[in-house]
């Protein structure tokens, strides 16, 4: 027996907090999970579950609008918020009852409560002090709203989920991947939608042909793209509020939602006082065991900043235990992450841009196909889908590959396997088809772009 009450004491029960105090617990560890809100973290409560169910509910009424092309005769179809809602409630309650069950099952002790950090081994939870051997901080992040004036008339994406009605009108503030993916989940439940961005192009960061072939298939979808601009200040007018924009316009809505990027939760429960290192945005520090500068501490996921994706958080905390209690260590490799946008139509991602291929490479073939898939041929769908692949020349590695279109996350997953294999295009070029579908074009463009 150590002189510690726990081996391990994990702060934050989201996707990767549990993780790792389940894992940690399977190899006879002695954890306790410490959680204030809601368990599974944003993923399950406010994050990728729920947003994937009212992508789901959103994609209806394009296939209603679809059915006609193929014989349907649709009936007048009606939306319930509050049903969905309610529905997807449930589901959420259904998915902690599983995580709580098998925090259970696998010896965890999980308490309920804020945390605070008073040492480096030791954690209070309302009051009650517990020591443990090593403390992981798994805290993840926050929406964060800038300041302007009228602030308090905004809602985030934690507020999104459990709004009593739908609004008329939204101005959804940014362009990253919860206002793309907000934006075409309330527009594909009938709310006027406008995005309101500072920048030129959705979707920073991502390969330049998806970001104007995005905003292209969206504002032909019928959602309104404010570029260049930014809210100056939300006054509230009749029932809804009127924003001001920078150059002195005015906009009208019913709800303001800002999706300006999430900050960690790092600060507020003692890790300022024990001299934990933050970085400039207020992450923890970490080296690549994912320890501290306190090395009893140790901290992955979201509050981290690094990578800010549920299977990357998951991966860091086997990884962690790996290394610490199973003497196996298997480092997270961060190269060729694949990623997916839940907009519509949907991103898939994996590797490099053509802009970071060019800067890494000097002779990178691009190859690129834009096309109606066979569904739209018959819908009267307006929706195009992009294709992009790149490719060193010289050794014939594809290094990125880029899509938007129906079913793009599921293509991209299977693809990022072939990336991370080292395909070559030759591999790509050997490969028979699966057809009619729209990923078989990946195993048939044959000519680069020019
Ligand atoms: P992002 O960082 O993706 O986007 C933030 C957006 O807000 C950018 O367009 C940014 O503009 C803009 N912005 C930032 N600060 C300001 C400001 N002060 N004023 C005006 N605009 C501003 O953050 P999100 O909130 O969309 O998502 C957070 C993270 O969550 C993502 O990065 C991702 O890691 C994760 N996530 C992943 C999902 C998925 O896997 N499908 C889904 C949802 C979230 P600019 O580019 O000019 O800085």
């Amino acid at each position: 027996m150590t002189q510690y009450d726990y081996d391990l004491f994990i702060v934050g029960a989201g996707s990767g907090g549990v993780r790792a105090a389940n894992m940690a617990a399977a190899q006879g560890v002695r954890v306790a999970i410490a959680e204030q809100r809601y368990l599974g973290g944003t993923c399950v409560n406010v994050g990728c579950v729920p947003k994937k169910l009212l992508v789901y509910a959103a994609q209806f009424s394009g296939e209603f609008e679809s059915a006609e092309g193929f014989g349907w005769t649709m009936g007048k179809s009606t939306f319930n918020w509050p049903s969905l809602i309610a529905n997807k409630n449930r589901e959420i309650e259904r998915l902690q009852v599983v995580y709580n069950n098998r925090l259970q099952k696998s010896g965890v002790s999980l308490i309920t409560g804020r945390a605070q950090v008073l040492d480096a081994h030791t954690v209070a939870v309302d009051g009650t002090e517990y020591s443990a051997e090593r403390i992981l901080i798994a805290t993840g992040g926050w929406p964060f709203v800038p300041d302007i004036a009228g602030k308090q008339h905004i809602v985030t994406s934690n507020e999104m989920f459990f709004l009593d009605q739908l609004p008329k009108r939204i101005i959804i503030v940014g362009a990253g991947y919860i206002a793309v993916e907000f934006a075409s989940i309330l527009h594909g439940l009938g709310v006027k939608t406008t995005i309101c961005y500072r920048g030129h192009k959705l979707l920073r960061g991502f390969d330049e042909d998806i970001r104007d072939f995005l905003a292209d298939e969206m504002t032909r979808k019928g959602i309104d793209i404010l570029f260049n601009t930014d809210i100056e200040a939300i006054e509230s007018a009749g029932d809804g509020f009127a924003a001001r924009l920078i150059d002195g316009s005015q906009v009208s809505t019913d709800l303001v939602m800002y999706a300006t990027g999430r900050t960690p939760n790092s600060t507020g429960f003692g890790l300022e006082k024990l001299g934990v290192e933050l970085d400039d945005e207020g992450a923890i520090k970490v080296n690549s065991d994912y320890q501290t500068n306190v090395p009893s501490i140790y901290a992955l996921g979201d509050v981290t900043n690094r990578v800010n994706l549920t299977p990357v958080a998951i991966a860091e905390s086997m990884a962690l235990v790996n290394k610490l209690y199973v003497n196996q260590p298997r480092p997270v490799d961060y190269d060729n992450i694949p990623t997916a946008v839940f907009c519509q139509p949907t991103i898939g991602t994996v590797g490099l841009t053509e802009a970071q291929a060019r800067e890494k490479y000097p002779d990178i073939d691009i190859y690129k196909t834009s096309f109606t898939s066979m569904k739209n041929s018959l819908s009267g769908m307006d929706e195009k889908t992009l294709m992009k692949m790149i490719v060193v020349r010289s050794t014939d590695r594809v290094v990125g590959m880029h899509m938007v279109g129906s079913d793009a996350p599921e293509i991209i997953q299977g693809m990022a396997v072939a990336i991370r294999a080292g395909a070559t295009k030759a591999v790509f070029d050997s490969t028979i088809g699966i057809h009619p579908t729209a990923a078989e074009e990946f195993v048939t463009l044959r000519e680069p772009v020019s």
